[in-house]
């Protein structure tokens, strides 16, 4: 079975803060992006593929907190993270605090191809973008009045904060706006291979070159066709210290636990335990997924070779 699951962000997400006209926006956006990866899966195409075309879709439009809709750093800047997994032989790609890129998971699937690394970062991320002949954005593209006026609440204190978060999170800033998130997708194609990828712009306010855990092969990003593909999103440095993805993995992998249990034990339990707030959308190889979180609501999309679909944004 084939199966495409996207998200865009966990957080407060919640009917009293969204209206019609936002809901609407979020299905086109969400709708879009399963339409691009989708296509690729019903025709047979790779797993890695779908997860890299429905990213790109989410990364160009600016209702997400990845590629063009990035929030401003400290300085005032956008600092983006992505990361790509192929479960069929665990080759990975990531990038961190890459700017002007326009589409950073492009950029990981060159560094998983084409390095010979897993892991680059700024500067030397830029220029092997240059080197594989990416496309390059000016700092107007990244522009987004919403996310610069999030970003001017809180650019002269020390707070960070999650664009579609609450204000109840230690050294974060309250948020009223709540809406934007991180992009990611998971997908298992017709023979059986899974992928994940992650994109984000990270934290508003975001400084020293902090990295949050989307990038994180293994924390946000992880996928082996022996258990399953995830791609999180919350509360970065928790996500990172209970490195969430790969510990779901081997709870399938060494205790035997289904998808669905692994990931509760991981989201529900020890992330809730620990403070962390967020979910992740996850798949296994039989196409069979799971959405998680613990947060009030996660921008969510799945569609499947049943001809099954769902968008959904609040908890249940
Ligand atoms: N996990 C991301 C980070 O900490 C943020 C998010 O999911 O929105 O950078």
């Amino acid at each position: 079975m084939t199966t495409l699951v996207i998200h865009g962000g966990a957080g407060n997400i919640t009917p009293a803060m969204m209206t019609k006209e936002d809901e609407q926006a979020y299905d086109l956006g969400l709708k879009m992006a399963l339409d691009a990866g989708y296509e690729i899966l019903h025709s047979g195409g790779a797993a890695m593929d779908a997860v890299v075309a429905a990213i790109t879709e989410l990364e160009n439009n600016p209702l997400f907190n990845a590629g063009r809709g990035s929030v401003f750093t400290k300085k005032g800047l956008h600092e983006m993270d992505a990361a790509l997994m192929n479960g069929k032989d665990l080759s990975a790609g990531a990038v961190a605090g890459v700017r002007n890129i326009k589409n950073p998971i492009q950029l990981a699937k060159e560094v998983m191809l084409h390095s010979g690394h897993v892991f680059l970062s700024g500067n030397g991320a830029a220029d092997f973008a240059l080197s594989r002949g990416l496309e390059f954005a000016t700092d107007d593209y990244f522009f987004n009045k919403l996310r610069y006026d999030q970003w001017v609440k809180i650019r002269d204190s020390d707070f960070t904060q999650l664009d579609h978060e609450g204000d109840n999170l230690k050294g974060m800033a309250p948020n009223p706006d709540y809406k934007f998130g991180t992009v990611g997708a998971v997908a298992c194609d017709a023979e059986g291979n899974l992928a994940a990828g992650t994109s984000t712009g990270g934290m508003t306010n975001k400084r020293f070159g902090r990295i949050g855990d989307s990038p994180v092969v293994g924390a946000g990003t992880y996928a082996n066709n022996a258990t399953c593909a995830i791609s999180c999103t919350g509360h970065g440095e928790y996500f990172l210290r209970a490195v969430v993805a790969h510990d779901i993995s081997c709870l399938m992998e060494y205790k035997g636990l289904s998808l669905q249990e692994a990931c509760n034990v991981v989201v529900k339990d020890k992330l809730v335990k620990m403070g962390g707030e967020g979910g992740l959308i996850a798949v296994d190889a039989t196409g069979n997924y799971d959405f998680c979180f613990n947060s009030a609501g996660m921008y969510r999309a799945m569609r499947n070779s049943k001809g099954e679909e769902v968008i959904a944004y609040y908890g249940v």
